[in-house]
């Protein structure tokens, strides 16, 4: 009984409690116990019943006195970086250890006002800082699909959350591709849409530039549900762009929408660096669209190659910006000393970990005075040039499919002494965020691994600012190709 709860997809749970075949209060409950367990994951940071359950059943009265907000009763998981009020929000950091914000993060405000439940805070890299999980100071999440392999991240614990059955879908934010490639690793569909469509206040930043609010779900049509919800203009951001939100999962048609559309296959993402055996699931994904009736045909991206690079001196650089207010005295860690300075250098010493302490160097350097213009300002050319190539492409194609991901899953552990090698991870993810485009990661299918593992893999699908209706359309197409694809559920 619990687990065909569990296994509804968020749409299919909405319409549940709307012709009253279950409460919130027992979707609410089969999630608490579902997260109980199967805390081996480590999907969650915190997670607070009393206050699920509150919210459950304030979402049943609703319900019984008339109110249809579009997600009422529907059980979320957030991933912890968005502030959410008399809650703990940690971003994964002992920084923060007992941080309980006073305010509320517009999207969480949002999705509790169309009726959500919060059923828990998830875990995730350090300031949204890796790609694997494993930066977390609460310890690294796994991937429900095969033990012992990471999730990817940095929304670890959104991805494992969601791919686990512990939630109906869960927020994530993605900076570098943080929403994209644990979506890939877990079999989810995970949107990033154009910077700027959903408001940041509220989310702990890491490089404000780049940072940008998304969904982890199990089908297109909930995932366009929740970005809905989630998306708009808001005074308190003013990057978050005055713009209508399109009801994007009322424009969801079938395989046939596909007909006449150009799809571009970027030639510098199927380069040695790639996994075999993602290539040929991404190849064979595009040969089913063009079967179907869309046009495939070859896209130069240039610039992709010098993306990551690029995104390793601004994004840091933002990085040592936003993260100078962690100073030991106005909120989180504080470790005394005998002069301020020192009570600085402790208390930033204690509370951030390796990789974040790594950024924060890094982003004070290329922020120097003297290697400033050497790095930054260069960077930024490159971040320009990237970005440039997209928008000859878009004069080309109506959308951009390729790898999410270069390799397939990987074992906690295996990349994590080599920075370099996790950061090559987002390859193929990192040129999207510099140029501020909407991306969305849909499942192909699965592989099975060296160690004969069978893992998902995801294609990425990229589209023109604003145009996440494409990103919805073809992905939602793919899957009437594809047919049915969920993670196992495992008991
Ligand atoms: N993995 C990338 C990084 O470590 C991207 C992270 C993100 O998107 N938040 O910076």
């Amino acid at each position: 009984m619990t687990q065909n709860l569990l296994t509804l997809s968020a749409t299919q749970a909405l319409a549940g409690l709307q012709s009253k075949q279950f409460s919130s209060v027992e979707l609410t409950h089969a999630c608490l116990a579902r997260l109980n367990a199967r805390t081996h994951l480590n999907t969650a940071i915190t997670v607070d019943a009393t206050h699920a359950l509150n919210m459950a059943k304030s979402a049943d009265a609703r319900r019984a006195a008339g109110d249809a907000a579009p997600l009422l009763g529907l059980p979320l998981g957030i991933k912890d970086l968005f502030c959410t009020q008399g809650l703990r929000t940690t971003a994964a950091s002992q920084f923060l250890n007992n941080f309980v914000p006073a305010y509320e993060s517009t999207v969480t405000r949002k999705l509790w006002d169309s009726g959500a439940v919060c059923v828990a805070k998830l875990n995730m890299d350090e300031f949204a800082m890796g790609g694997s999980g494993e930066n977390s100071a609460f310890g690294a999440t796994h991937n429900p699909w095969a033990a012992g392999y990471v999730p990817g991240g940095s929304s670890s614990g959104s991805a494992a959350a969601v791919a686990d059955y512990q939630v109906f879908a869960a927020t994530g934010s993605d900076t570098g591709g943080s929403i994209r490639q644990p979506a890939a690793f877990t079999g989810l569909v995970g949107i990033k849409p154009t910077y700027g469509r959903c408001s940041r206040w509220g989310m702990v930043a890491f490089a404000s530039s780049l940072d940008q609010a998304g969904i982890f779900a199990r089908t297109t049509a909930d995932a366009a549900l929740l970005l809905e919800t989630v998306a708009g203009h808001d005074p308190m951001d003013s990057t978050s762009a005055s713009l209508p939100v399109p009801q994007w999962r009322q424009n969801l048609s079938g395989e046939s929408s596909v007909k006449g559309l150009k799809i571009g296959l970027p030639k510098q993402y199927f380069i040695a660096g790639l996994d075999p055996q993602v290539a040929a699931q991404v190849q064979g994904m595009a040969q089913q669209l063009a079967a179907a009736g869309a046009q495939v045909v070859e896209v130069d991206l240039p610039h992709t190659e010098y993306a990551v690079a690029a995104y390793y001196v601004f994004a840091p650089a933002e990085a040592a910006s936003n993260l100078a207010r962690y100073d030991g005295l106005r909120f989180g860690v504080r470790v005394p000393g005998a002069t301020l300075a020192e009570t600085y250098a402790n208390s930033r010493s204690a509370g951030f970990g390796r990789e974040v302490q790594r950024r924060i160097m890094i982003g004070n350097y290329v922020l120097s005075s003297g290697y400033y213009d050497a790095y930054y300002t260069q960077a930024m050319r490159v971040r320009q040039l990237v970005a440039a190539d997209f928008t000859a492409a878009f004069q080309q194609v109506d959308v951009i499919l390729a790898p999410t991901a270069p390799s397939l899953p990987f074992k906690l552990g295996e990349k994590a002494a080599d920075p370099v090698a996790l950061y090559l991870e987002d390859a193929f993810t990192i040129p999207v965020s510099a140029a501020g485009l909407p991306a969305l990661s849909v499942p192909t299918g699965t592989v099975t691994n060296a160690a004969g593992v069978v893992l998902p893999v995801g294609a990425q699908l990229i589209a023109p600012h604003w145009q996440e209706a494409r990103l919805f359309q073809v992905a939602h197409a793919w899957e009437q190709i594809r047919g049915p694809f969920t993670p196992p559920f495992q008991a």
